[in-house]
């Protein structure tokens, strides 16, 4: 079963919308499965410290390597398959293909940061990958994990209701998806581009390739710049 251990200081952010809708019934359904390890739990002193000022100064706290670590080394086997994420706006971006392969294997474990970050010696030491879901800072690690793993549960078997819907989706094929309608006919004077009601499914999926060629040259230039990708 696809399993996602989370590092956090708010394990009670967990499984939060992941409990909900497809993923949620997935979980109901034992698809999948998660765990929140909660961080305090092994700071230090009567008040379980978990951060210290950054050594150098300036300002903010650092999450405590040894804390961090103990977390992990109470929760995780060593010799547990799973990557070891730091969700960080200093990764790797999240990509769909880097999803897809993360929905391959066994499940992830994820640390998030809050305050300033986590000492960095932790992430090498345990051999944490760091990964960005995007070029702005949240506040934590929470809501990325989150992110991650809500597009990593959506493709595994079972979860979405009709498999081929991931198929077609933005960025499967390296183009963004094309436009979608659905009833009414009419909608305050705009129409359903013909060709989506003439039955000929030859010139609908032309229609959606041209579509999804054009969006993808306006809005991301960049993942068409070799060329249009294959489909
Ligand atoms: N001082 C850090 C910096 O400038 O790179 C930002 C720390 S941020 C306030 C606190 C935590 O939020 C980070 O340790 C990380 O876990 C998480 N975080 C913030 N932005 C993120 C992003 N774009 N992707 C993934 N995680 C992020």
């Amino acid at each position: 079963m696809w399993r996602a251990t989370v590092l956090t200081l708010f394990p009670e952010m967990f499984p939060g919308p992941l409990g909900l809708s497809l993923a949620g019934e997935a979980l109901g359904r034992g698809v999948w499965e998660i765990e929140a390890a909660d961080i305090r739990r092994h700071g230090l002193g009567r008040h379980r410290a978990v951060d210290d000022t950054p050594a150098g100064g300036g300002a903010g706290m650092v999450m405590r390597a040894d804390v961090v670590a103990a977390c992990l080394d109470a929760t995780v086997p060593a010799g547990d398959p799973r990557p070891r994420l730091y969700m960080s706006p200093r990764g790797a971006p999240l990509t769909q293909g880097r999803v897809r392969s993360l929905g391959h294997g066994a499940g992830v474990v994820v640390l998030c940061g809050r305050y300033e970050g986590v000492d960095e010696r932790v992430v090498a030491a345990r051999g944490f990958e760091e990964v960005s879901i995007g070029d702005y800072v949240l506040s934590g690690g929470e809501l990325a994990a989150l992110v991650l793993i809500d597009a990593c549960v959506r493709l595994l078997p079972g979860v979405m209701g009709a498999a081929a819907s991931g198929l077609e989706e933005s960025f499967e094929n390296g183009l963004l998806e094309y436009p979608h309608y659905t009833r009414p006919r009419q909608f305050e004077g705009r129409d359903i581009p013909a060709v989506l009601l003439s039955g000929d499914h030859g010139k609908i999926a032309a229609w959606r390739r041209a579509e999804a060629l054009r969006l993808t040259r306006e809005r991301r230039p960049d993942l068409v710049k070799d060329g249009p990708a294959l489909v």
